[in-house]
């Protein structure tokens, strides 16, 4: 399939500002052939997408997410966490099934899908379930299953892990990553990451995890093992891997030289750690170092929704305002960690994460044809301060067109919401 998008401005992220505002794209298969200004070609194109009006950008990477959680969305919000856990999320995840934790996959797919999200790393449990969402639905994934070690069998959990793994890495055309998901410090001890950590050596996967989300935890950790969670993990062996360090919020200057040290990649979640009270992550700090700083929006049950246009300007103006500099991480940064550093921290930068030739075809057009996205000064300004998910039109992923011009051409949304609703009212008892 050869598609062309035709007259539209292109943000490529190859380098900050690297903006045509007149260009067009061409696709060959599951790449770009060509991005850049206007030009002739004698090509012909199976499908042709009037970009005008419109800015096309790489496909949002959401690094960190809990997609089925999509069914708890707005369940007991303006709780603390625990109380909120205990008392609302826990009892409700107790009754889930696999086909429950499909559909809300589906549910946050489709979501995805329409504002502009191409890949998405997920934790949770039932994750094949997840992963036959993804492979369905034409989108992108990075899937772990999330292990705590306070209960049940160790072994048997390491061996799901495994057999999920072999299963599914590399599966759905390539679209499909595996990584392996323990929870947290606080819900997993050191011998059990120990196990994880070999296992991830084994298999030559990532590690998934939360890392000093909240200042409870510092000070659990502390109390226990004497050392902060970043610490903690380094001894415990993951820091020899790939890691996904979700929150990152509470470090020290000793933790951000570790993270340095061992290429850890940080995600940072702004809207759930403002939701949920959790801090400030030191962002502006982190990148300055040259840590890798990602973007995600945790579940929608602590967002509430999973657009990450939202979430990067939520990132930009939570640095603002927590450091009182208006020139702290910047517009551009804001859409780099959601791009380029997010496929860097998924692993997947030399196909993903810029538009130009070569690279897969995972990109979104944004329609600027409206009245809160006119003047057009600076396109980046406007995509990060201005526009939201809504204004999405086009997402495609390995050059498949996965929203046409508004509509989802994989899923069936009257199906879907019908689905959900089922599992809404065996869950909920509605
Ligand atoms: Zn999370």
């Amino acid at each position: 399939m050869r598609i062309l998008i035709k007259n539209c401005s292109i943000i490529t992220m190859i380098e900050p500002d690297d903006v045509y505002s007149v260009g067009q794209i061409e696709i060959e298969g599951d790449r770009i052939a060509y991005a850049g200004t206007v030009r002739d070609t004698d090509v012909k194109f199976d499908k042709v997408i009037d970009g005008s009006g419109m800015v096309a950008l790489p496909g949002l990477i959401n690094s960190h997410t809990h997609s089925s959680m999509s069914l708890m969305r707005g369940y007991g919000d303006d709780t603390a966490l625990m109380k909120w856990l205990k008392e609302r999320i826990w009892p409700v995840e107790e009754g889930l099934t696999g086909e429950d934790v499909y559909w809300g996959a589906m549910l946050s797919i489709a979501e995805m899908l329409r504002s502009g999200t191409t890949a998405f790393a997920d934790m949770y449990f039932f994750m094949e379930e997840v992963a036959r969402a993804v492979s369905e639905t034409g989108i992108r994934a990075d899937l772990s299953i999330g292990m705590v070690s306070v209960s049940g069998d160790w072994k048997e959990r390491i061996q799901n892990c495994k057999s999920f793994f072999s299963e599914w890495n590399g599966e759905a055309e390539g679209r499909i990553n595996v990584s392996l998901g323990p929870h947290a410090p606080y819900t997993c001890v050191p011998d059990f990451l120990a196990l994880v950590s070999d296992l991830a050596g084994e298999l030559g996967a990532k590690i998934h995890i939360h890392l000093a989300e909240t200042l409870d935890e510092v000070r659990q950790i502390k109390e226990n093992y004497g050392k902060t969670p970043i610490e903690y993990a380094r001894d415990a062996g993951l820091f020899e891997h790939r890691v996904l360090g979700a929150h990152c919020v509470h470090l020290t200057d000793d933790d951000m030289r570790i993270m340095k040290e061992y290429g850890v990649n940080a995600v940072h979640n702004p809207q759930s750690n403002m939701k949920l009270a959790s801090g400030i992550a030191p962002v502006q700090k982190m990148l300055d170092l040259g840590i890798n700083v990602a973007l995600g929006t945790d579940s929608s049950c602590s967002n509430n929704n999973l657009d990450m246009i939202s979430e990067m300007k939520s990132a930009a103006l939570l640095q603002k305002v927590g450091l009182m500099d208006a020139e702290a991480l910047p517009a551009v940064k804001a859409i780099k960690m959601a791009t380029v550093n997010g496929a860097k921290a998924l692993g997947i930068d030399d196909s993903v994460g810029m538009l130009k030739a070569g690279m897969k075809a995972d990109l979104v057009l944004v329609d600027m044809k409206k009245p809160h996205l006119y003047p057009q000064h600076d396109l980046i300004s406007n995509t990060v301060y201005a526009a939201g998910g809504a204004d999405v039109a086009y997402t495609l992923v390995d050059g498949k067109v996965l929203l046409d011009d508004g509509e989802l051409t994989g899923i069936d949304e009257e199906r879907l919401y019908f689905e959900v609703d089922k599992s809404l009212k065996r869950l909920f008892n509605r």
